[in-house]
């Protein structure tokens, strides 16, 4: 049968109108098979990066594997040359330097490596009722009522008098135990079940349960925080006071897992902001001899506003850009000026069973790409850093050109509220900055999905941009 003409609307449709595309429907097997392939290695990663000090751990292991090494600010570095530079154990920037004069600006991709979780306090062990538990302070936007009634792994570190650093991590290989923060049955939570569900489980309810066997003496007196203080001195050689001077976070003992029968989707805590912490690590080491010199920035505080050393708030990265061009004669603030920056960070992709919040036109979707967020924001783009239309054209165009499936997205409807990404520091110094990053459905919950295809899409559009 021959094929039937398209009409002229058909055709003008064609030209002239916006038609978004599902990756599953429009992408090769082949390049859905890389996706899958892509994902194995994420999963793998994020399964030992559940903190940001252990994204740091993990990410220096590939930077090494891959010829980089620690950075020198006294040195002259020449294209080709790959570099890294540790902050505090809890950031990282790396470098590949470029062909072109760092005058003409680099190219800058910064995500954040800290997730929501549950904090300890500095004097979080006691007993009640003889149950053992520690007392926290979450961290980051979480919603509270998620956090009960799941096992919960320890990661941290314990600095003890006199400065040696004990590493704790408790609850994700098989074997270990897990903690876990305690809800009400629903057969009593009449007046739990009248509160507001922001207020239902509330900031000083969030105790962990760490233990409950008493120490076998008639004269101590809390005997069941006595007996998890030896087992704690035992293992580690630390003493209560030593939590005054620790880093030590409770986080979900979930594995990344496959999610549906299709197994098209990543279940795991922590996809913010490692899937992009993840994908541009692996566009940065696979460019081998860039034109323009590219950095990249894995941030830690940004769940908390981008404060302290580690946060992108501070200047770690201005210092480092500056200290790689000075040998150049280049001022960092030159190079700065001229940037180009992908800001990447997760959005919120549409969820069918929450259509409220959203505004259908302009949310991201699971499936359809790599997410470009011209502005962030809440309450008339309040916060914002908002990309020129200049930069936006430069970036869809090399989008495009590569062949980069990828949407635009904005947070949800205009008054629903909103969200602010490591833009915001970056722009401060007058670089070109756009926000792009991965859909996430269930963001900042214990256990949050995201597309393969989504994911790979972002992995293929920071390749694009360090090319
Ligand atoms: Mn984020
Ligand atoms: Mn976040």
């Amino acid at each position: 049968m021959p094929q039937e003409k398209k009409t002229q609307g058909q055709l003008l449709e064609e030209q002239l109108l916006r038609a978004p595309k599902n990756g599953a429907e429009v992408l090769s097997d082949g390049e859905i098979a890389k996706a899958d392939e892509f994902c194995e290695g994420y999963k793998a990663f994020l399964k030992y990066a559940k903190t940001e000090r252990e994204a740091v751990i993990q990410t220096v292991k590939i930077l090494k594997e891959h010829g980089y090494v620690s950075f020198d600010p006294d040195k002259k570095y020449a294209p080709g040359d790959k570099v890294y530079y540790n902050n505090r154990n809890k950031a990282l920037c790396f470098a590949t330097i470029g062909t072109r004069s760092m005058k003409e600006g680099i190219r800058l991709v910064a995500s954040h490596i800290d997730s929501p979780r549950v904090d300890l306090k500095p004097n979080p062990l006691y007993e009640d009722a003889e149950i053992g538990y520690f007392k926290t302070h979450y961290y980051g936007g979480i919603r509270k009522y998620q956090w009960t009634a799941i096992p919960l792994s320890l990661h941290g570190v314990i600095v003890k008098k006199g400065g040696e650093a004990v590493t704790v991590s408790v609850g994700d290989e098989p074997g270990e135990p897990v903690f876990s923060i305690t809800d009400l049955l629903p057969h009593l939570s009449k007046d739990q079940d009248a509160r507001k569900l922001g207020d239902g489980v509330r900031g000083e309810e969030l105790n962990i349960v760490i233990g409950s066997r008493p120490f076998r003496d008639d004269k101590a007196s809390q005997k069941v925080k006595l007996a998890i203080a030896k087992l704690l001195f035992d293992k580690y050689g630390v003493v209560e006071n030593d939590f005054q001077s620790a880093d030590l976070q409770a986080v979900p003992a979930f594995e990344p897992r496959d999610v549906g029968f299709d197994r098209s989707l990543i279940g795991a805590y922590g996809q913010d902001d490692k899937v992009c912490a993840y994908t541009s690590l692996m566009a940065a080491i696979e460019a081998p001899a860039p034109e323009y010199t590219h950095v990249t920035v894995l941030a830690d505080k940004e769940e908390v506003g981008s404060p302290g050393a580690t946060g992108m708030g501070s200047d770690y990265f201005v210092y480092f850009i500056s200290d790689l061009a000075k040998p150049y004669g280049i001022e960092g603030r030159t190079v700065l000026t001229n940037t180009k920056c992908l800001s990447a960070d997760v959005n919120c992709a549409f969820d069918p069973s929450f259509p409220d919040v959203a505004e259908r036109r302009n949310i991201a979707y699971a499936n359809y790409g790599t997410v470009l967020t011209k502005y962030t924001g809440a309450r008339g783009k309040s916060g914002c850093n908002e990309a020129t239309a200049e930069f936006m054209g430069f970036v869809r165009d090399l989008f495009d050109g590569e062949g980069v499936l990828w949407q635009t997205g904005e947070i949800g409807k205009v008054d629903q509220g909103g969200g602010g990404t490591v833009a915001v520091e970056v722009s401060k110094h007058n670089a070109d900055v756009v926000d792009i990053g991965v859909p996430v459905l269930s963001m900042h919950a214990p256990f949050e999905l995201v597309s393969k295809i989504d994911t790979y899409m972002t992995y293929r559009a920071f390749k694009a941009f360090l090319k």
